[in-house]
């Protein structure tokens, strides 16, 4: 006997999970949710959540245009709020604070200078102020306000585990088969049938759907946890920062803590389309000199931990949320460009809200549908 669910979800990262708790407040809903034991990106993030994109507004703005830039903005922003308030209501332990981006070039200060008007004008708060006290090199910093924050996301997914806990767990999904009205579905130990998927198994999304093989483009990236034991740090605890156009960030833990990764561009192919994770030697020397490049005096000479994952970064640079086109029953969710933490606890929240023909604040340009090939948009609706 094949048991069948209303909605299988695949994959239980901070996607699948949140996609499972969501949809779980239906209690008239009979979902399931295929796991795997290989390694969850979520479980190897840095904890740092913001609102807005790594990328400035004006990149944004540059390739898609000031409309979609804002609707971007406005759902990272949304998504931010979102986990924050959860995570506020269910006791995991957040620090807010500011998300600022480091100035090191004239270039970079007139694009900040643009950037901060752009935002104002678009109803986002962001203001220029001079560089950090005691910094060298650094011209300036853009302040885009208080939409930062550190999270413990290892007890954000534990709450999100436990509270799905009646929602059925099954193996690792091996294959789907389409059927009429439902699709049915292999696992390493079983087959069911369900009337609708949520893809939320990252990269190997785009093995159940390789129309999308082009688009999910894989990228390597590392973080270093690490210590100061020369005095206290220059930003308060929370605090998220970048640099370079985003090729550097950091998050504030403590007063002499931080967690810094990037310098991907130090990797072959500057770790695109890599199909394992590697901590890199390259990286790991260059992250505390690019810090002590900025403060000298602060360098970080204590490692505390180390981590290497895999991510995605969608071949536009933009979210991959919302229904497959072309396919009738597929929703999918991925692509959040190191913003998955936040992003992926609104996707799950967005894509319940669609399942259930509800109205959610995802902009319809971070639907899968802008990837579809133009030779087919004339015969398909989505
Ligand atoms: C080094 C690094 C640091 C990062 N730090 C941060 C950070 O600080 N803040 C932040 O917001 N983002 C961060 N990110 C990005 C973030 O981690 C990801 O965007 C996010 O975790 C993706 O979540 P997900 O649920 O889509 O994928 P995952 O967490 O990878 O979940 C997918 C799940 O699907 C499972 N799976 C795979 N195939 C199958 C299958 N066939 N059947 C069933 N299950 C399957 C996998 O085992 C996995 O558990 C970081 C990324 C990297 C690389």
């Amino acid at each position: 006997m094949h048991q069948h669910y209303d909605i299988a979800i695949i994959g239980g990262g901070i996607t699948g999970l949140s996609s499972a708790y969501h949809l779980g407040k239906s209690k008239d809903l009979k979902i399931c949710l295929s796991t795997s034991s290989e390694v969850s990106a979520s479980r190897s993030s840095a904890n740092m959540i913001s609102g807005g994109l790594i990328d400035n507004f004006t990149r944004i703005v540059q390739r898609h245009g000031p409309e979609k830039a804002e609707q971007a903005w406005k759902y990272s922003n949304h998504a931010f709020d979102a986990l924050m308030e959860f995570a506020k209501a269910n006791g995991i332990k957040t620090v807010k604070g500011e998300r600022r981006r480091l100035i090191e070039t004239p270039d970079e200060l007139e694009e900040c200078k643009k950037a901060v008007v752009e935002l104002n004008e678009a109803g986002f708060k962001s203001l220029m102020e001079k560089a950090p006290d005691g910094s060298e090199h650094l011209l300036g910093q853009q302040n885009d306000g208080e939409r930062a924050a550190s999270i413990d996301s290892q007890g954000l997914l534990d709450y999100l585990e436990k509270s799905t806990s009646t929602v059925t767990r099954l193996g690792k999904t091996t294959r789907v088969i389409r059927e009429s009205q439902q699709f049915k579905i292999e696992t390493e130990k079983e087959s069911f049938t369900a009337e609708v998927i949520i893809y939320a198994n990252h990269l190997d999304i785009s093995h159940f759907l390789p129309g999308l093989k082009e688009v999910l483009v894989s990228s390597q990236d590392q973080w270093l946890r690490m210590q100061t034991e020369a005095g206290t740090l220059p930003f308060a605890p929370g605090t998220v920062l970048s640099w370079r156009h985003g090729h550097y960030w950091a998050q504030i833990e403590s007063d002499r803590q931080l967690t810094m990764g990037g310098a991907r561009f130090l990797r072959p192919m500057a770790g695109f389309e890599a199909d394992k994770a590697e901590l890199s030697e390259k990286v790991s020397k260059n992250l505390p000199e690019a810090w002590a490049k900025y403060f000298p005096k602060r360098p970080l000479t204590k490692m505390i931990a180390s981590k290497a994952s895999l991510d995605i970064r969608p071949c536009d640079e933009i979210p991959v949320i919302g229904p497959m086109f072309g396919e009738t029953g597929i929703f999918l969710g991925a692509g959040y460009m190191g913003q998955g933490i936040s992003l992926g606890f609104k996707a799950g929240q967005s894509l319940a809200q669609l399942v259930l023909g509800k109205s959610d604040e995802l902009p319809r340009f971070f639907w899968p549908e802008r990837h579809r090939s133009l030779a087919s948009t004339d015969n398909e609706e989505n």
